[in-house]
């Protein structure tokens, strides 16, 4: 596996298990001090000067978001040294927005997602699970102290079977990210199928307690969808919304596409 220039520092370090990850020794080795402040109409903030800098994250936040937070100003400090940020909530770990290589936000939450989810820990423990499940993403999540969010973007670049993740409110999709392998002309449809398992997710009818084999058509509007089946799981996510992974435990419906 490449070694991105989070996990050079990493390893630089030592750190070998999710639990040495201590966001706030690693940013003081990077020159960086963390402090928390009450902050009203930002998330985090960065002021360097020369080689040092103090990193200002929300106090009001989970442990989650700080984490995600300090993570976020390093990589601005890695790539962006000599400005000073001043990030909103809107600005760090946002999956819902157009992905730009140039918006600093964009690469500091991909140095972040890096840093506090480093490949090179998190692949092997992801590996382990022969099926996608939001079971597998909560276990990682508490792992690495990281929100469910940023766990289940990372573990879909990582499963063992395709995997898709794709957000509904009840105005229809909201969001949807492709993991690896997973054809990028594949668009889940806008609205949840009235039959399906999500639906009773999205107005609490029911839980959904582990992946549910269900028709393609349920999700995607394409030819021959109804011919294969998918596994999908959905878990109740933020804002009276739903997070529903969709996985493939074979390929053949990507050939057809
Ligand atoms: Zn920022």
């Amino acid at each position: 596996m490449r070694l991105n220039h989070a996990d050079e520092l990493l390893t630089s370090l030592g750190i070998r298990e999710p639990s040495e990850i201590d966001l706030e020794a690693i940013a003081f080795y990077c020159g960086a001090e963390v402090k928390e402040a009450p902050l009203t109409g930002c998330e985090a903030q960065i002021d360097g000067f020369n080689d040092q800098a103090i990193i200002t994250i929300n106090s009001n936040s989970s442990p989650e978001r700080k984490r995600f937070s300090i993570g976020h100003e390093l990589g601005h400090w890695k790539y962006h040294r000599g400005q000073s940020f001043i990030c909103r909530s809107d600005d760090i770990d946002n999956v819902n927005r157009d992905y730009s290589a140039t918006n600093p936000e964009v690469v500091a939450d991909i140095y972040s997602s890096d840093l506090i989810l480093p490949n090179y820990l998190f692949a092997p423990l992801a590996k382990q699970a022969a099926h996608s499940s939001f079971d597998v993403v909560l276990k990682l999540k508490e792992d690495f102290s990281t929100s469910i969010t940023a766990t289940a973007l990372k573990y879909i670049q990582h499963s063992n079977e395709p995997t898709m993740l794709v957000c509904h409110g009840q105005g229809g999709r909201i969001w949807f990210k492709h993991g690896k392998g997973v054809p990028a002309e594949l668009f889940p449809n806008k609205e949840l199928d009235h039959d399906g398992y999500a639906m009773d997710v999205l107005y609490k009818r029911s839980t959904q307690q582990r992946p549910n084999k269900i028709g393609a058509d349920a999700w995607f509007n394409m030819r021959y969808a109804d011919r294969y089946e998918i596994y999908e799981h959905s878990i109740p996510y933020i804002a009276g919304q739903i997070l529903t992974m969709i996985s493939w435990r074979d390929e053949e419906m990507f050939d057809v596409l």
